[in-house]
Parts: structure tokens; C-alpha cells; sequence
């Protein structure tokens, strides 16, 4: 599996199949175990993302790498974090639904490969992209959907809780969900010093 993995990541750097190839400095392939339980999709690469070609190494991602520590998780040895779509939207705006498209079958791919038994999305955009337009955040975070066949917890993306950390109770209760889950599916004998 492992070279089918490095075939796919040699692709993904060199794509140039949307318009933000013409503006990324970096691709993300995305980081974490090739093989991990957990795979967590996020909206896009960020401004400090682009600059040294890692996912989720700004703020936001400080505060996720809080969130997953508190769970007992690293992104070494227990998860894989990739983006709806690889490359940084100019201004860090939002992904349009056609790059979104365009850039999908590489997650669809990454996510057959590493085969996850659960999977977290990051926020209102990776839950609409990933489960379509009518899919709402605020009503489905902390609720497990079926989609290809995957166990997905939608959860609030972590930019969101830093503009307002009242979200960050519920998240909390839902990140204890996904710690109950993959001691049921992945590691019985997971710790968590929390949870
Ligand atoms: S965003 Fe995706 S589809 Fe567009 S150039 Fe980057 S890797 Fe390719």
C-alpha cells in the first residue's frame, strides 16, 4: 500500500489540474499515518500551510494539535490530515465548488488508501463538500453520518473556535465521542487521561 501512497502523493504535487496551481507556492498532500484510524479533512491550506507545505500549522492548527493531545492523539500515530482541496485559495477564501470538484477524487483516493475507520471533518465547508449543500454544521456536529460506506463526525473547525471559544465546550463533548469510538473500533486499550 505504502507505494501506492507515494505514487499518489508524486501526483499530487505535481498537479495542476485547477486554477490554484497558479497561485500555491506549496501542494499539501496532507500528514499522519499512511495506515491511520482516524482521518480528518479539513477546507484548505492556509496562508502558513502554503508557505511550508504542511497542513494545519497555523493557529487553527495549534489548537486542533491541543484538541487531538487531550484525546491521547498525535498526528504520528494515530491520525492522517488532508484538506478538501490541496493548494490555498488566494486570500484564504473559501474553496469554490468547482475547485472543490476538481481536487476531490485525490481525498476520495487518499481516503481508499489510508481506509480509515473514522473519519472527522472540519467545519461547515468539509461537511457540505464532503456531504453535500444541504448539510448544516451547527445541527449535525457531534452526530455520526454514514458517507461511502465511512463512519464521519462532523465537528467545528477549529478557526471557528478561535473566533468564539463558547464552541469549544461542544466540541470538547464531541472529540470525547470520537476518543469512545476508537477505543470501540481501532485500540481498545487507547488512553486518554480525560476521557
Ligand atoms: S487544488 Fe487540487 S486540483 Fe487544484 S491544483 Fe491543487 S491539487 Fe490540483
Amino acid at each position: 500500500m505504502n507505494s501506492e501512497i507515494d505514487l499518489l502523493r508524486d501526483n499530487i504535487l505535481q498537479c495542476t489540474k485547477c486554477d490554484l496551481a497558479q497561485t500555491r507556492d506549496h501542494v499539501i498532500f496532507g500528514e499522519g499515518r499512511t495506515d491511520a484510524g482516524i482521518m480528518i479533512v479539513g477546507e484548505a491550506p492556509g496562508r502558513d500551510e502554503d508557505i511550508q507545505g504542511r497542513p494545519f500549522v497555523g493557529r487553527s492548527g495549534q489548537l486542533l494539535d491541543k484538541i487531538l493531545n487531550a484525546c491521547g492523539f498525535t498526528r504520528s500515530e494515530h491520525v492522517f490530515i488532508s484538506n478538501i482541496v490541496k493548494c490555498r485559495p488566494p486570500a484564504n477564501r473559501m474553496p469554490t465548488p468547482v475547485e472543490a470538484e476538481i481536487c476531490m477524487p485525490w481525498l476520495l483516493k487518499q481516503i481508499e488508501l489510508i481506509d480509515p475507520k473514522i473519519m472527522i471533518l472540519l467545519g461547515a465547508t468539509a461537511l457540505r463538500y464532503m456531504a453535500g449543500p444541504d448539510h448544516r454544521i451547527t445541527s449535525e456536529r457531534g452526530s455520526w453520518l454514514i458517507l461511502n460506506n465511512r463512519l464521519t463526525m462532523p465537528v467545528y473547525h477549529p478557526a471557528a473556535l478561535l473566533r468564539d471559544p463558547l464552541l469549544k465546550r461542544d466540541t470538547w463533548e464531541d472529540f470525547k465521542i470520537i476518543v469512545h469510538k476508537y477505543r470501540e473500533l481501532v485500540d481498545p486499550k487507547h488512553y486518554c487521561r480525560y476521557v
